[in-house]
């Protein structure tokens, strides 16, 4: 070409330019990421093309070289990729209709207006997005086909020029010359870091050259030192699950989460119907602090890191999970309101809660042990998870682990087989308070499951909804420890001792029964439901004043100090040995308030110097 072409970029939208400076300066880095994945993409077709048999490579390895120079005042991002021909340069360079700038603004213009919709879709841009920090770009570029190199200059008021009569070898220079707002970018550490935030796993190797610094001309003896890429060609969720091993899922969590505990399992992800994507999920060592419940999820397209802490890839439940998703299928341009409304996301989100899910299940089933030691860090997640949403608790079911007082571990399903027809699990909440309860179940070869925090409770409630059986405090009734369940015959003088004792005013409520277990002589009871109740009114209702909930004193007639109360054998001692037997039982129950220790104190001395 003789000649110097002239023209304007033909776009619809006026001004366009000052629309891309000022609009995106908050996100201004994005540009280098732009002209690397055009560069990137433009080698992925010519690879494509060479595996097609319709080019032949010769070997030279593909690559992407960022090159700076602060003394010119230039950024250059070359590729050996496909390049192209004069026409493909009028038709997709210059036709700014036809690139994603504008597309990507006409579709966001009213976005813009509202604070913080934030538009977290980097994607589409392109080429154009250099004019956030250059003033005029040229490009010289020179297609596979072995057409003639052409230069193409632009400016930043739209207007430009090609010429012909150029070298370049086969591919592309995107030359950007750096306004003078803009000169932070040509620095090595800061275009270093924005290479690796968004171009760490691209598909093709990337170098980072400053073209002011001289080459280093190796010493004697020392072997030249090769340039090495700055990202990884082949990222992990890439390969195949199989050809991986624990400690590379390990590195690269530690890799790409900058984070040295290590993880506790990770899931790969590979779907290729009906959604498309590839990632890996890591679920962190949960710290005490609560800053690092946090998680982080990289979005990537094809490679190309998007954005992290989608918080809507994820359900709010599973967002403390670390990973990387990548999305091919994502629309180029994606936006906060987009994924919210999206129901491909809608989708993405509801499938990897279900492989969550399957996951502790089938850990659980394969590898129970090491699942159970896992467990005091994945219960609260999983718990809460499965009271959030039905479907990960149908999932996960085999892999909930309920604990028993004895430190042992049963899933929802063995716990559920192991009462039967019965339907009624016992609990305690508090192992310490509640050890006589629990000795009275375990005595019974009766299980007595363990709620030690406010979420078990609200998970045992869940169960007893999807499950249909019943959870019952250890000290809220008695019909488990009694002989065949029937009522024992009530003796009049036992009665009046116990209800002479006053509670709160009141007469106690006595009962008499006959447990299997003599060493026990009695037991105070406060039914599940008017326990349940009192809680409930505790937490909504704080100021409002407390109900006490029904006590009842069961005294247990198989027990040898309860008859010789009954047949007079304690004479005169009787109505002291009552009071004492109602303050141990107060013990076991709960703790006692401070008036209620001293008499108890008291009671024991006097008691003691009786048996001097
Ligand atoms: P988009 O990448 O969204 O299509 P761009 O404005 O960045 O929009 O680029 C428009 C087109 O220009 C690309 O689709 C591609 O055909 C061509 N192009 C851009 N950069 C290169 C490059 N480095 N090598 C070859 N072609 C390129």
């Amino acid at each position: 070409m003789e000649e110097k072409k002239k023209g304007g970029i033909s776009v619809e939208t006026e001004h366009i330019f000052p629309i891309i400076k000022k609009w995106l300066y908050s996100e201004k880095e994005i540009f280098l990421r732009e002209i690397v994945s055009n560069a990137s993409d433009a080698v992925t077709k010519l690879r494509r093309l060479a595996s097609l048999g319709k080019y032949e490579s010769h070997g030279t390895p593909y690559r992407i070289d960022v090159s700076f120079s602060k003394s010119l005042k230039t950024l250059t991002v070359t590729d050996n990729g496909i390049g192209m021909t004069e026409e493909e340069l009028e038709r997709y360079i210059c036709n700014m209709a036809l690139s994603g700038a504008l597309e990507f603004i006409e579709k966001y213009e009213g976005e813009k207006e509202t604070e913080g919709s934030g538009i977290i879709g980097h994607f589409g841009l392109g080429f154009y997005s250099s004019f956030m920090v250059a003033d005029t770009v040229e490009v010289i570029t020179a297609s596979y086909e072995g057409t003639p190199a052409v230069h193409f200059t632009c400016s930043e008021d739209g207007s430009y020029e090609i010429e012909g009569g150029v070298e370049h070898a086969r591919g592309t220079s995107v030359i950007m010359h750096i306004n003078e707002d803009s000169e932070e970018y040509l620095d090595e550490a800061k275009l270093r870091d924005i290479l690796e935030k968004y171009c760490a796993f691209m598909p093709v190797e990337i170098y980072l050259t400053d073209e002011d610094k001289e080459e280093e001309t190796p010493k004697e003896g020392e072997e030249k030192k090769e340039p090495t890429p700055i990202n990884d060609v082949t990222p992990l969720w890439q390969k195949k699950a199989a050809d991986i091993t624990d400690e590379e899922y390990n590195d690269f969590y530690t890799k790409v989460f900058r984070e040295y505990n290590e993880p506790l399992f990770h899931i790969h992800l590979n779907a290729d119907y009906p959604l498309c994507f590839k990632g890996i999920l890591y679920f962190p060592k949960l710290k005490e602090n609560y800053e690092s419940l946090e998680g982080k999820v990289k979005l990537f397209y094809n490679q190309v890191f998007v954005a992290e802490n989608i918080k809507e890839v994820l359900p709010e439940y599973l967002l403390m999970l670390r990973g990387v998703l990548d999305c091919p299928e994502l629309p180029l341009n994606v936006s906060r309101s987009y994924l919210q409304n999206s129901s491909y996301v809608a989708k993405l989100s509801r499938y990897i809660a279900k492989k969550v899910a399957d996951k502790l299940a089938k850990m659980c089933k394969n590898e129970r042990e090491k699942y159970e030691g896992l467990w005091k860090d994945v219960k609260t997640f999983a718990e809460y998870a499965s009271v959030c949403e039905r479907s990960f608790y149908d999932g996960a079911k085999d892999g909930l682990l309920l604990t028993l007082s004895d430190g042992k571990k049963l899933t929802v399903s063995e716990a559920v087989e192991t009462i039967g027809e019965k339907k009624t699990l016992y609990y305690t909440t508090d192992a310490v308070l509640q050890a006589q309860y629990i000795s009275l179940y375990t005595a019974r070869d009766i299980k007595v499951f363990v709620s030690d925090t406010l979420l078990d409770e609200r998970f045992f409630q869940m169960l007893e909804q999807y499950e249909g059986v019943k959870f019952v405090r250890v000290d809220a009734g008695t019909d488990a420890l009694r002989e065949g369940g029937e009522d024992a015959e009530s003796d009049e003088r036992l009665a009046s001792l116990f209800t002479a004792i006053e509670k709160d005013g009141k007469p106690l409520t006595v009962k008499q029964e006959r447990f299997v277990d003599a060493s026990v002589p009695a037991v105070l009871t406060v039914s599940e439901e008017s326990r349940r109740m009192e809680e409930m009114m505790r937490m909504y209702a704080p100021d409002m004043p407390a109900m006490p909930s029904e006590v009842t004193l069961i005294l247990n007639l198989a027990s040898p100090i309860v008859t010789g109360l009954a047949e007079g054998r304690f004479g005169d001692k009787s109505e002291q040995v009552a009071k004492y037997i109602y303050s141990l039982a107060l013990l076991s129950h709960r703790s006692l308030s401070a008036d209620e220790m001293k008499a108890f104190l008291s009671d024991s001395y006097e008691i003691l110097s009786g048996l001097l």
